[in-house]
């Protein structure tokens, strides 16, 4: 099953955009997709295309606005109707892409603890450096303590952030203040959706919010 065909997004992508399958900047395919375990509670973010594909092998169930839950089929039907700015649209059918699906057989629970890894370093800071606001080339960030090691600072959520290196070799062996940078975000523990690798809305729809806690709300989003 290939949802790669045509679509148009609220972005105003060209036809000529959409013709390029599926490395599409702006591709309605990419979309962030909520998904929600059979118990209703929130697990993942996915792709829409990955959403899709879900949905047609019977795995996973739309989430309507009024809680109803629908099949590939019965979405499809009610996509036709839809005023939905965001559809996948093929030479034969129009599907609408959904903003939560829920998994027909998965049960367990989102994890309670995110890992202290550089990973999810990477993705709490969006590979963007929290001094100077640059995403440069991967091999070019570095974690940098806050407070220095070398001055007590520890290596916790709370004391280390990614750094340019040219904002980290300014910075040195002093506090951002003493360097004259100033952090763009307090860092903090993120919560487990921010480091699921996926771009999180800017404003997730009120369909998101209803199954989000708010634990969620208090993390900064990646942009
Ligand atoms: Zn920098």
């Amino acid at each position: 099953m290939d949802f790669i065909l045509y679509g148009k997004s609220e972005k105003g992508c060209d036809q000529a955009q959409w013709s390029q399958r599926t490395k599409m900047p702006c591709s309605v395919l990419n979309e962030s997709v909520l998904v929600l375990n059979r118990h209703w509670v929130a697990v993942h973010i996915t792709s829409a295309r990955r959403a899709l594909v879900l949905l047609y092998s019977d795995h996973a169930r739309v989430v309507a606005e009024d809680y109803s839950t629908h099949t590939f089929e019965s979405w499809r039907e009610l996509s036709a109707a839809m005023e939905t700015v965001k559809k996948i649209i093929t030479p034969g059918f129009q599907i609408a892409v959904p903003e939560v699906i829920m998994l027909t057989e998965f049960s367990k629970f989102p994890p309670r603890h995110v890992k202290f890894s550089r990973r999810n370093i990477y993705l709490r800071d969006n590979f963007t450096c929290q001094y100077c606001g640059t995403v440069p080339p991967r091999e070019e960030l570095t974690i940098d303590h806050v407070v220095p090691r070398s001055r007590g600072g520890k290596t916790v959520w709370e004391n280390v952030v990614l750094a340019c290196v040219k904002c980290n070799t300014m910075k040195g062996n002093r506090l951002p203040e003493e360097a004259g940078l100033v952090l763009r975000t307090k860092p903090q523990k993120p919560h487990w959706l921010a480091c699921t690798g996926f771009n999180l809305p800017s404003q997730p729809s009120s369909l998101w919010q209803r199954f989000l806690d708010n634990a969620y709300w208090n993390t900064p989003l990646r942009p």
